[in-house]
């Protein structure tokens, strides 16, 4: 029912906007319900893989690898989107999984993820479908994958496919890594150097720690020291930029669950941070506006 009202709120918002007319916002369900897609005017795509809660009875549990689910990381990926929304006037492109982790894991590859069960694997490909449909349809920018942890430092955890070792280095080092971050089609147009882009000031890390929310990379914590800490998983290996730059960067964002998804509030106030970070983060790096996209393409759009 959540999402029955989620998809009207976007649809209040567009209205509201005077985007009505050409910006129909509402979900798209997908293999049975398993995987909603919920097609946006940004180039940001925001997926949220483990936050799934659906056990149906006709698909077994998996038996290897990790099937916690992240919890309440479905809501706080759909607090972010409403955060964007409001504050740019467009709406990103938003894949949710429903099925439980015990079920899927579409944070990983199809075998793994689904053990071979023909469901869970329709799940894994709907959710991949609809990944690749919103990266057509935005043609560049973020895609952002969205997780959970519950590793002893409350902190945000920001995978960019560099090892906790990786960003031990510093200088030339650590520059001669950004090519294969899911940052390297950033770093050649963010007029900072990688080793800043990472964990500068201007950094993701560094603009959530301003806004009250201590992060790893960051200027404060410039890599994770001897702490458990998630560097990026298959979502953001496979829709990061490839050797042929197609013009999209990835991350990965693990929440601590204290203070940023445990309460509404809490998810409300982190998915309001989040969006004003990524929003000024985005210009800074990528020279992405998110608001001047979604104007620039009202102004080109049909009367
Ligand atoms: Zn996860």
């Amino acid at each position: 029912m959540r999402y029955r009202i989620h998809s009207v709120f976007f649809a209040c918002l567009a209205f509201a906007s005077g985007l009505w007319a050409e910006t129909k916002v509402s979900s798209v369900f997908l293999a049975g319900r398993t995987v909603e897609y919920v097609p946006g005017t940004l180039p940001l795509i925001i997926a949220a893989p483990h936050g799934g809660q659906l056990e149906p009875a006709d698909i077994p549990d998996r038996k290897d690898g990790v099937t916690t689910r992240d919890a309440e990381t479905d809501l706080l990926a759909i607090e972010l989107a409403e955060a964007i929304a409001r504050r740019v006037g467009g709406q990103p492109h938003l894949v949710l999984c429903h099925l439980h982790r015990k079920k899927v894991d579409c944070n990983r590859d199809a075998l793994t993820g689904t053990g071979g069960n023909p469901k869970a694997l329709a799940t894994w490909r709907a959710f991949h479908e609809a990944i690749g449909k919103a990266r057509a349809a935005a043609g560049h920018g973020l895609f952002l994958d969205l997780h959970g942890h519950s590793h002893p430092a409350p902190k945000v955890e920001l995978g960019y496919l560099l090892s906790a070792e990786q960003l031990q280095e510093t200088g030339p080092p650590l520059s001669a890594l950004a090519q294969i971050s899911s940052l390297a089609s950033i770093a050649r147009t963010s007029p900072d150097s990688f080793e800043r882009l990472l964990r500068g000031p201007r950094s993701l890390g560094g603009l959530l720690e301003s806004a009250g929310y201590p992060s790893v990379p960051s200027p404060t914590s410039l890599s994770p020291v001897e702490e458990p800490y998630f560097r990026g998983g298959y979502n953001t290996a496979r829709y990061r930029s490839s050797g042929l730059d197609d013009g999209f960067f990835a991350l990965q964002i693990e929440c601590p669950r204290p203070g940023v998804r445990d309460t509404p509030e809490n998810r409300l106030r982190f998915a309001e941070t989040l969006a004003a970070v990524l929003e000024q983060w985005m210009a800074h790096h990528a020279g992405i506006r998110l608001g001047i996209t979604e104007r620039a393409g009202r102004k080109g759009g049909s009367e």
